[in-house]
């Protein structure tokens, strides 16, 4: 049965939100465009066929309010809607009542976001599957005493999280039984607060570990990979700059973490674009699931650069009911490919966001470079959201030929007056370790502890 897509209500904002916007186009689907009061002249909105508002700026009270998003999808005819990223892509109550309302949401189903956006949920899956997962606790930690029995177990230092954390948030690393039980009180209020669920859970905490995930894609049968990525490159557990492929992953173990993914996404006949998160510990030449993405994620371009699927096409036909157009043996990485993330932050005061005009947006073009954004000159980096103002992605045939193609374009890149994150990227893509790619998903916060930065 297929129900082709006719109309898409995309339920997010700035670059996603136009990236959504060109998929759509290119598959004859009319776009409506929701927007807060702030958002009124934002790019997206200037591109998609139609305007919503939902309402004032805070994401409280328009991209995260339920209410507001489904009043609009109601008003909209859309037949359908994608999420993107953030907000409310991984709520499997609000996927559910888009369902309920007789629309398509463009991702799992509400159970199979339930079972792998919940990150306890999801080690469980993982174990049930046969992946290997770091260790820790089974379920969810009732209290401080179960807290430290466990740890006790393990060994410190151990990271406590939270069960429905997300971008890095709902984290922190305990290295001591008395630092364990003052945290544990601490964790379960910030995780209700930032999250509404002050579920926590356990894991031993990797050193030197990298930060390493498999892109995939199902249909509800088949489930293929489109191979890793590596995000190893962080701050405050943020991924800063991205790559596909992995910069040096042993062949036999990169066939394993690939194939590992598949049969996790295959155990719950996973349907649309997900991300399988691992950390790799070279010291032990061993992966360990951390968690699932059951959304597009913010550097799904890089794979699109060395595989040459558009994943946000394919997230629409699967949505609209078509079987996977492609088997894994036609799935091929060529080159290498790159993504940094220019942040509307300020790497001479400590990245502090620094929203504000954009009058000057010169990007670099060739067939090799690509810049994702949702702003153009003229527009405003509002404070109410994320600080991500555009990404930009390179590719070469080898990671030393992509890096050197990344200098330039950063050296051709202009964005002002808002200050950005590419003088930081302009430091980092002629730093010698991260050449020889030998980091660590905590290299880059021990670099910018002994390297000063300018605006
Ligand atoms: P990715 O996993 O795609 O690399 P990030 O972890 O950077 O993406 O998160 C993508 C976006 O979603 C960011 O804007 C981040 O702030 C936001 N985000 C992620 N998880 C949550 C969450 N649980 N609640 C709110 N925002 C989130
Ligand atoms: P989020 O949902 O916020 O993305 P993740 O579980 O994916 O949270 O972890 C984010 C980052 O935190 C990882 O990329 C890694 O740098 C670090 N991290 C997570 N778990 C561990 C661990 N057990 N040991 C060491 N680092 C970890
Ligand atoms: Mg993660």
């Amino acid at each position: 049965m297929t129900t082709p897509i006719r109309k898409l209500l995309v339920a997010n904002r700035g670059e996603i939100a136009v990236r959504i916007i060109r998929a759509a186009r290119k598959l004859g689907i009319a776009t409506v465009q929701i927007v807060s009061e702030a958002d009124r002249e934002m790019l997206a909105a200037r591109m998609a066929d139609e305007v919503i508002e939902i309402g004032p700026p805070a994401a409280a009270k328009s991209y995260l309010n339920v209410g507001n998003v489904l009043d609009a999808l109601r008003r909209s005819g859309a037949d359908a809607l994608h999420p993107g990223y953030g907000f409310l892509s991984e709520n499997a109550q609000f996927a559910k009542a888009v369902t309920d309302m007789g629309r398509i949401f463009v991702g799992p189903d509400a159970g199979t976001i339930e079972r792998m956006g919940d990150k306890v949920n999801a080690r469980q899956a993982a174990i049930a599957a046969g992946v290997p997962v770091v260790p820790g606790s089974e379920g969810r930690l009732d209290d401080a005493r179960a807290a430290l029995e466990l740890a006790e177990a393990i060994g410190y230092p151990v990271m406590i999280k939270a069960a429905a954390g997300g971008g890095g948030r709902g984290i922190r690393v305990v290295r001591s039984a008395e630092e364990l039980a003052a945290a544990v009180p601490q964790a379960i209020a910030e995780a209700t607060a930032a999250f509404g669920d002050g579920g926590l859970y356990l894991e031993a905490y990797i050193e030197n570990a990298r930060h390493i995930e498999v892109q995939i894609l199902g249909d509800g049968e088949t489930v293929v990979h489109l191979f890793e990525r590596e995000c190893s490159l962080q701050r405050r557990r943020q991924k800063v700059w991205e790559e596909a492929p992995a910069a040096a992953l042993p062949a036999a173990l990169r066939a394993e973490l690939c194939a590992s993914a598949v049969r996790l996404a295959r155990s719950v006949a996973y349907r649309g674009a997900g991300t399988m998160e691992y950390l790799y510990d070279p010291d032990r030449n061993a992966f360990y699931f951390i968690e699932m993405n059951t959304r597009i994620q913010v550097e799904h371009p890089v794979t699109e650069m060395v595989t040459g699927v558009d994943l946000v096409c394919e997230m629409l036909l699967i949505a609209g009911g078509r079987k996977l157009s492609m088997a894994q043996e036609d799935i091929r990485c060529d080159g290498h490919a790159i993504e940094v993330r220019i942040n509307a932050e300020d790497p001479a005061r400590n990245f502090f966001p620094s929203p504000g005009p954009i009058d000057r947006l010169q990007v670099p073009s060739g067939e090799a470079i690509r810049f994702d954004t949702g702003f153009d000159a003229g527009s405003r980096v509002p404070p109410y959201y994320d600080s991500l103002v555009g990404k930009l992605i390179v590719s070469g045939s080898s990671r030393a030929l992509a890096i050197e193609r990344l200098r330039q374009a950063l050296e051709e890149l202009d964005i002002g007056p808002v200050a950005t994150t590419i003088p930081l990227h302009r430091a980092l893509a002629r730093n010698a370790d991260l050449l020889d790619g030998n980091v660590s998903t905590q290299w880059l916060e021990r670099w910018l502890a002994e390297n000063a930065l300018s605006s």
